[in-house]
């Protein structure tokens, strides 16, 4: 069985897609609660820990941004200042450090060069406008962009990662081979727009990939479980996980009464 294959049925229609991802929310919400994110004191510090989020996980990020601060140069003009080389050994902690700290040091060059490191600047540019300008950075994908002006910024655009590729394509909202632009298009198009969903969407769909819906998902502990559409092979392999359950149970009361 391939448990990560293609289970898009295509037949989905506008409505429907949009019953379909409010149910998800509130059965994710339910189980999770609300997450407010992005865990960072200020718009700078999520601005840098977008960056260095990329390919690692969030613990390593901590570490990083903690040098930051305990060195004093967790400020746009400081890090600037000490050019890529300079950054690369205090975010040693993020892993890939030399390539995070070009990446970091191209995103503050166009952040103090263009806006003079000022968010106030930023808030009178149409996020449209700004998104094409985050992705003019080398080293800032559309992940990494979005990330910025949802989490840093405020703006209502909704950020998609491999959790969200993952859920949305194993049932069947869309192909596992859509592009990130169609997968956030499913979702701007069909989530009520407002940032603060958009916020707690996002981080509730990370809870939900971290912790079910791995490689080899965990359906039959997912929130999400009775939303499986029909025909997917993981319906199966949920039976047969509640069969195992059932059987360890019964297993576990024979083994009591003896
Ligand atoms: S039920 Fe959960 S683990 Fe299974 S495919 Fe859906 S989101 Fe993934």
């Amino acid at each position: 069985m391939r448990l990560g294959g293609r289970v898009y049925t295509g037949g989905m229609n506008r409505v429907r897609k949009k019953i379909v991802l409010e149910e998800m929310y509130g059965r994710m919400m339910e189980r999770f609660g609300p997450q407010e994110w992005w865990p960072g004191e200020t718009a700078f510090e999520v601005m840098v820990g977008a960056v260095l989020t990329q390919n690692t996980a969030w613990v390593n990020v901590e570490k990083a941004i903690g040098r930051l601060k305990a060195e004093g140069v967790l400020e746009a003009g400081k890090l600037h200042g000490l050019g890529a080389k300079g950054i690369a050994p205090l975010i040693r902690p993020a892993g890939y450090f030399n390539l995070k700290a070009q990446r970091l040091w191209n995103l503050l060059d166009w952040f103090v060069g263009k806006y003079g490191a000022s968010f106030e600047r930023l808030e009178g540019v149409a996020t449209a406008a700004l998104r094409e300008e985050l992705l003019g950075v080398t080293g800032v994908g559309p992940e990494t962009a979005d990330a910025i002006l949802l989490y840093a910024l405020g703006r209502d655009v909704f950020v998609v990662d491999a959790y969200t590729r993952r859920i949305f394509s194993r049932h069947g909202l869309a192909k596992d081979d859509a592009t990130y632009e169609e997968l956030k298009a499913l979702a701007e198009e069909h989530i009520e727009r407002d940032r603060q969903m958009y916020n707690e969407y996002h981080a509730l769909l990370v809870m939900v990939g971290k912790h079910y819906c791995k490689p080899v998902p965990r359906c039959a502990e997912c929130p999400l479980r009775v939303m499986l559409p029909k025909g997917s092979p993981l319906l199966k392999a949920r039976e047969d996980a509640g069969r195992m359950t059932n059987d360890a149970m019964t297993n576990d009361a024979m083994t009591n009464d003896q």
